[in-house]
């Protein structure tokens, strides 16, 4: 996903990558944001605001530093973002309109990811499904903006941004896809429900046991791994009622976490959960959790502890979701998840295919 598996094989390419352009992190660091973007803005064309339309009417809409043309459009995650989705969009703001002068999005990592593929469909030809796959994007996008309102994808940070197309589900990955610029401001987190916090924020856990635990790992991928790890013990074992120490550090959590995958890779649960999504449509956090409830033999001090989280928080992890689905089905899940090869080979090692038969992914599943 994030990188070629041949990467760590040969030891004379490390990867040379791109990062987030600027970070704010802070309490009410959303009030910077027009003067953030006031030397962005070109004359004539609008800045975009892409809100998760969860806010649509909120008092964060009002705080939005909408300007003379500026755009305010509300993003709908009700399923993870898909390449006609994007397109849809792009092309609506291509027409009517010349230019724009960057956009923004304000969001969980749905939001994120449209917003960052909407920039870059601004001035890619064609459809973004053209481009899901690794460094096919061939122009920089239009200047873009992430503001994440719920912690623990990552995607803030990242060089991806994941979308459903007509045959696969592929992020557009690329030095043009991280964000130029990043408001980190933990208030935004604040009214998210409990359950939802938990599946995204166990999205940063999950990231962070996959990159400590696979064979890609190396000291730069640790460092930030093994901080993130413990901000999400601290937030997820903690005694204390839910509030802002929370929300600050799961933020910041989800940064560091993101940075570790950026220079490692993610894993068994990553790869299963991408058949579930597939297939069922299950959403990337929720299906980690899943997944994660069934992996004890590939990471059990991950997986007991991971139990104890969701026991302390209260949450319900569904089970049986694969109940009653045919062999055709099984194998659609199969063949997504074992094409995820970087995952497996950083998961497993060189050999996975030996270990990763077809009919032991099919256990696991029926497990789900
Ligand atoms: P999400 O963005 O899909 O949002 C989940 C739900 O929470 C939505 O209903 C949304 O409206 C709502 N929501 C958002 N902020 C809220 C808030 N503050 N309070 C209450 N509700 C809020 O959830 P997510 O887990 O952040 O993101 C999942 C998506 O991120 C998937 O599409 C996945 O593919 C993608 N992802 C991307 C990367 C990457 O590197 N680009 C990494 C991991 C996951
Ligand atoms: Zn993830």
């Amino acid at each position: 996903m994030y990188f070629r598996s041949d990467y760590n094989l040969n030891r004379m390419q490390f990867r040379n990558f791109k990062m987030v352009g600027y970070v704010v992190f802070g309490r009410g660091s959303f009030n910077q944001l027009d003067g953030i973007l006031a030397p962005q803005r070109k004359a004539g064309a609008p800045m975009v605001f892409l809100l998760d339309h969860y806010f649509k009417g909120s008092a964060l809409e009002q705080r939005i530093p909408l300007r003379g043309n500026d755009v305010l459009l509300y993003a709908d995650v009700t399923y993870e973002p898909k390449t006609s989705q994007v397109d849809a969009i792009a092309n609506d703001l291509k027409q009517q309109y010349d230019t724009i002068s960057g956009i923004v999005g304000i969001g969980g990592g749905s939001t994120m990811d449209l917003a960052k593929a909407v920039s870059l469909m601004m001035n890619n030809p064609g459809s973004s499904a053209d481009y899901q796959g690794w460094d096919l994007v061939q122009q920089p996008g239009v200047y873009k903006v992430g503001i994440p309102t719920l912690s623990g994808t990552g995607a803030e940070v990242s060089r991806t941004c994941v979308l459903t197309g007509p045959t696969r589900k592929l992020g557009m990955n690329s030095d043009f896809t991280p964000f130029d610029q990043i408001v980190l401001d933990p208030e935004l987190a604040a009214n998210a429900p409990a359950n939802q916090r938990f599946y995204t924020g166990m999205d940063c856990y999950i990231h962070c046991i996959e990159s400590l635990e696979g064979t890609f790992l190396n000291e730069f991928s640790k460092s930030y791994g093994e901080k993130a790890l413990q901000l999400c013990q601290e937030v997820f074992l903690s005694n204390e009622p839910w509030g802002e120490k929370h929300d600050d550090k799961l933020m910041m959590a989800s940064y560091a976490g993101g940075m570790s995958i950026a220079y490692s890779q993610v894993g068994v649960a990553h790869a299963v959960s991408y058949g579930l999504s597939y297939l069922l449509g299950t959403k990337h956090g929720i299906g980690n959790c899943i997944v994660m409830n069934h992996l004890e033999e590939y990471y059990p001090a991950g997986v007991a502890e991971f139990k104890q989280m969701v026991a302390h928080n209260n949450i319900d992890i569904p089970t049986g979701i694969c109940a009653g689905l045919t062999d055709e089905q099984f194998d659609t899940m199969i063949n997504v998840s074992l094409g995820m090869k970087p995952l497996w080979e950083n998961a497993l090692g060189k050999d996975w295919e030996q270990i990763m038969t077809r009919e032991k992914l099919r256990a696991l599943f029926e497990k789900l």
